[in-house]
């Protein structure tokens, strides 16, 4: 008898409303937690993995060593290599493929590449209008990787320590 006395004063004096209101006007004194983006953006770490690039050595040549390790090691099967001796007895890709609808960015190839080649930049805004967009050749990948080598030079300082 008294729960039911109870719960009709609270219905009768609309507590539940008045508390949930409190609560929310309680929100206008505090720092708001949301950002306004894409024109405000949250600080993001040297390890984020976004877009993938190819990187070069400062002289302009490729790093890749077409050892296959980062194509072995994918578990979305993403990447497709296909290499060539070159008259000088190094070994380069001559096809360096990642399709990025079956990547899940677990950042395996970065870590398995012994000459830090294949990386994953902070890019994340990036988009296709058709599965074929998101099929990065090898020379997309370069061009990636010539447009933010001192982003990701830096990124890879501020993290090596951890490595
Ligand atoms: S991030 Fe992971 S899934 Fe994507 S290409 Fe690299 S190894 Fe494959
Ligand atoms: S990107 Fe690195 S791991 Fe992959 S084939 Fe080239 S050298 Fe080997």
């Amino acid at each position: 008898m008294f729960q039911v006395i109870k719960e009709f004063l609270n219905s009768l004096l609309l507590r539940e409303m008045l508390k949930g209101m409190g609560l929310t006007m309680s929100y206008m004194f505090t720092t708001p937690i949301t950002i306004l983006y894409p024109m405000e953006k949250t600080p993001m770490s040297p390890r984020f993995r976004g877009l993938h690039a190819l990187r070069r050595y400062a002289n302009g040549e490729e790093r890749c060593i077409a050892c296959k390790l980062c194509e072995a090691v994918c578990p979305a099967m993403a990447i497709t290599i296909e290499s060539e001796q070159r008259a000088d007895g190094s070994r380069r890709t001559t096809r360096y493929d990642i399709d990025l609808t079956k990547c899940i960015f677990c950042g395996f190839c970065e870590e398995s590449c012994p000459v830090d080649s294949i990386v994953e930049t902070h890019i994340h805004e990036y988009h296709g209008e058709k599965r074929g967009d998101l099929y990065f050749t090898k020379e997309m990948l370069l061009a990636v990787g010539d447009r933010y080598e001192a982003e990701i030079a830096a990124n890879r300082e501020a993290d090596a320590a951890y490595r």
